[in-house]
């Protein structure tokens, strides 16, 4: 059932079968999008828009390696992990290959959530500690625990005891020694409450927070701060892997970190649902100690092959590298068209703080180019394109930023 034609009744019945407010739209007349080829979304009105927002598509829309790989192996077998099946094995190995030594462990989930979920209550075993501490403005997830950490969304007011929170770094200033007195804080916060720090959780990119470019000494400050308090550290990167940075395959590779808990997901399918944590074996063991764990769906065949043709493609299209690159060169573009704007954030995750950032959003749109808002008060804006992004796409993609300017 392709819908390639403008339906005026599909807006009214989704907000009688979804709910307003449950499940939002982007923009204040919504898009009815069709398909999506490389960097470009189709719509039923007939026109095409270039995707500056969604990461999930890594590879680009509708890529033909990902799609072939899906459909054949959905013709040929899906079904749950507890078969021997090499496409688990093959994706696992692939996974603990590119992280840093004595990550060696790789379980699969459906998503960020369920990844950043099944790491806490690991982290709660092995330190039979139940104390968080999560960033402002952090997002890690729609679980009753990761919702709790997502201090973007939950209301401040009802957030539980066992979270704390230290502020993200803003300034040039926010060192190591910043950190270290940060995580400090909030682990007093804790215990003051009963608690004891078991897991800091943080996005590599600081994504809900407004897109921030932490300096390395930071983020080894909450690392090493969280260890020698007895804590697990978790390197979210579950918006920030699979080479968005532009220097590394991951994130937190950038910071010089070695993580006990690294979880992955949007991106890991092209848009397939499939998502991962990898940690350390005897992490796992204390946890297959006192519980289990068991998917239905994570690790299926289908949504391996997913990850392993995204994984290939990336490699074989150098898109880490091509990601460093053009968003080099977006970045500069930007810096150059507004002087006066920040312009944060590294390979094509890229973030302009302005004023009106939604309405800007809105004008963006009118001239044919998707992207999203973020931050406080969303207020700035998230330019997160696919990785296949050139030249041509920044170039128009700017010309269109000039238009939407006035
Ligand atoms: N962590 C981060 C940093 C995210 O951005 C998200 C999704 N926006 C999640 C976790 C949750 O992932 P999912 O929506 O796949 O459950």
């Amino acid at each position: 059932r392709v819908a390639s034609v403008p339906d005026p009744t599909l807006l009214v019945r989704r907000k009688a079968a979804l709910g307003g407010e449950l499940s939002p739209l982007f923009y204040r007349r919504p898009l009815q999008v069709v398909r999506g080829q490389g960097p470009w979304i189709h719509t039923a009105d007939g026109r095409r828009y270039l995707d500056a927002y969604n990461n999930v598509p890594v590879v680009g829309h509708a890529h033909p390696a990902v799609v072939q790989a899906i459909s054949r192996q959905a013709a040929v077998l899906n079904l749950n992990s507890r078969y021997l099946h090499p496409h688990v094995v093959e994706l696992a190995e692939r996974l603990v290959a590119s992280m840093p030594d004595g990550l060696d462990t790789c379980v699969f989930a459906n998503s960020g959530s369920e990844a950043n979920d099944l790491a806490w209550r690991m982290a709660r075993v092995v330190t039979g500690r139940d104390g968080a501490i999560v960033a402002d403005l952090a997002y890690h997830g729609v679980s009753e625990a990761t919702a709790a950490f997502s201090t973007n969304t939950y209301p401040a007011s009802a957030r539980p005891s066992h979270v704390a929170v230290f502020e993200a770094p803003r300034n040039a200033e926010d060192d190591g020694i910043a950190a270290a007195a940060r995580v400090r804080a909030a682990r007093a916060a804790l215990r003051t409450a009963g608690h004891d720090l078991a897991l800091l959780a943080v996005d590599s990119v600081f994504s809900s927070a407004g897109i921030l470019t932490p300096r390395n000494d930071f983020m080894q400050g909450l690392q090493d701060t969280a260890r020698a308090a007895g804590g697990l550290f978790l390197a979210d990167e579950v918006q920030a892997g699979f080479g968005r940075g532009g220097r590394n395959l991951w994130r937190f590779q950038d910071f010089g970190l070695t993580p006990d808990f690294v979880t992955l997901g949007k991106p890991m399918g092209n848009g397939h649902p499939v998502a991962a944590l990898i940690t350390r074996r005897e992490i796992a063991d204390a946890f297959t100690e006192v519980d289990e764990y068991f998917s239905t769906f994570g690790g299926n065949p289908v949504s391996c092959v997913a990850a392993l043709t995204v994984l290939d493609v990336i490699e074989e299209s150098g898109l880490v590298a091509r990601s460093g690159e053009v968003g080099a060169e977006l970045r500069g573009r930007l810096e150059a068209l507004v002087p006066d704007l920040p312009v944060r954030g590294q390979g094509l995750m890229v973030g302009v703080e302005l004023a009106g950032a939604a309405d800007f959003a809105e004008r963006l749109r009118d001239h044919g180019v998707l992207v999203g808002t973020t931050g406080p008060g969303g207020g700035v804006l998230k330019i997160r394109p696919p990785l296949i992004w050139t030249a041509a796409e920044v170039a128009r993609f700017v010309a269109a930023f000039q238009r939407a300017m006035g």
